[in-house]
């Protein structure tokens, strides 16, 4: 920090602020996590100042000998880790790896068929009419995702998100009884709909998917199965999630983060069946640029990390300590959504608090409980307010937490909910917004979870 200092001094004391915040909190993000100091020196390397556009041995710029190292390393612990026939390691995030797919699964689908037809090789070689009629077929698919507000993820077809834009879209929800994936809804609207891309995965779903049950269904509908592990990647890894709930001997297409449960570098990755490597390995000039061989390098080193024995145990402890931190949340009156966990990620229906999404977060973020509010099913606050807190426990047990301190975790965040009330707006009506929290609960909570921190 003193070398960046002598540079910009903002940066640096904001950085070494950043690293007290982290420590002094109660990280509760189920997307966070702490990543190791060699991840973290990894990606602080010269290895960033190189081009390499291409792929592992056929790049288009000299000298690419140690970025073809590197990214070799990673897609060989990836293709090891989760048993997958191929890895694609360079996509910068979540939402490039899942664009790469989507136009891997375009090109090997509707391009690869129809240059075939043609007896053409290459897109250059298509022209006037044969190209805009390839065109048009290309923006004309259908994606089927699972809903937003049932867990889903922006880029599982969502207007605001680009796969919104380039696809027709329809999305499954969960039963609004228990708030569960139903297979048999999913294959009717897949019946219905006849997608082109089934997805499967979440954000905010806290259970374990049938990724067997989800395969059948893509099958019968001529469907290419894309599962987006990018929360539960870790769980996978660690051997947490085994038969039909690891997704990548069902999917045609996984794809994940790596900065989540799985506590790499910032970055995706895509795992595919042979049929769409050719593609998914044209991400680079599909929709990347030059990948990043400081942070490829560091992918291999916390993908090296997640084949340790070690990370078995720990992600075993973040599903452990997932269902006692619910447990102790619905033992103390806390509503969740499904009932339960059996993941990483607890949903927790703060409206039987009386508080909307934002006003338990702003309070628990006083109280030093860093969380983010969530819309759950059907949320009568809609996504911006919402009615949900979604809690992960990857960072804390990265911390060493185990289950008795996710209980305590649930009684300080039970505590802060239940002394806080909804405050009133400037013309005196209840606010979605404002709070009023008992006196000193926020300082006696902190000092809690600083207890706990210790
Ligand atoms: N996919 C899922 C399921 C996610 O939860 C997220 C991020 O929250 C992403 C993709 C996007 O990842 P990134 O933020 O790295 O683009």
């Amino acid at each position: 920090l003193d070398v960046i200092s002598t540079v910009e001094p903002r940066v640096a004391d904001a950085t070494a602020a950043e690293l007290r915040d982290q420590r002094a909190s109660l990280k509760l993000i189920a997307s966070e996590n702490y990543a190791s100091l060699p991840v973290l020196m990894t990606m602080g390397t010269w290895m960033s100042d190189k081009y390499a556009e291409g792929t592992i041995g056929h790049r288009f710029y000299a000298a690419c000998q140690n970025i073809d190292t590197v990214e070799s390393v990673a897609a060989e612990h990836a293709k090891a880790l989760f048993g997958a026939p191929h890895a694609y390691v360079q996509p910068h995030s979540g939402i490039d790896a899942n664009l790469v797919a989507f136009w891997a699964i375009l090109a090997t689908r509707i391009e690869a068929p129809e240059l075939a037809e043609k007896g053409l090789k290459n897109v250059n070689e298509l022209t006037g009419e044969d190209w805009e009629s390839l065109r048009g077929k290309l923006g004309n698919q259908r994606l089927l995702g699972m809903s937003l507000d049932a867990g889903g993820h922006l880029t599982h077809g969502f207007r605001p998100n680009i796969s919104g834009k380039m696809f027709h879209q329809q999305s499954y929800g969960t039963d609004p009884q228990t708030g569960l994936v139903d297979y048999d809804q999913v294959a009717a609207a897949a019946r219905e709909f006849k997608p082109l891309i089934l997805v499967a995965g979440y954000s905010a779903y806290p259970r374990r998917i049938d990724f067997a049950k989800m395969r059948e269904i893509a099958d019968e509908v001529g469907a290419t199965l894309l599962v987006d592990m990018a929360h539960f990647a870790g769980l996978v890894a660690g051997k947490v999630f085994t038969g039909n709930e690891d997704p990548v001997p069902f999917a045609h297409v996984t794809t994940t983060t790596t900065h989540k449960s799985l506590r790499g570098p910032r970055g995706g990755i895509v795992l595919c069946q042979p049929e769409y490597q050719p593609a998914v390995d044209r991400g680079c000039p599909l929709v990347l640029g030059g990948p990043m061989g400081h942070v490829m390098a560091a992918k291999a080193v916390a993908l090296a990390e997640a084949r340790q024995p070690s990370f078995q145990t720990y992600a075993q402890a973040v599903a452990d300590n997932a269902q006692a931190f619910a447990e102790g949340l619905m033992r103390r009156g806390g509503r969740l959504v499904t009932g339960g966990t059996d993941n990483h990620l607890v949903l927790l229906d703060v409206s039987s608090f009386g508080l909307t999404g934002r006003q338990a977060e702003s309070a628990l973020l006083d109280a030093g409980i860093v969380t983010n509010r969530n819309a759950i099913p059907a949320d009568p606050n809609g996504a911006w307010y919402t009615s949900g807190i979604r809690f992960g426990t990857p960072a804390l047990t990265t911390r060493g937490f185990g289950t008795d301190d996710f209980d305590r975790v649930a009684e300080l965040v039970v505590d802060v909910l239940s002394g806080t009330s909804v405050g009133t707006t400037k013309d005196g009506k209840p606010s979605k917004a404002s709070y009023v929290t008992e006196d000193g609960l926020a300082a006696r909570t902190a000092a809690g979870a600083a207890e706990l921190l210790d």
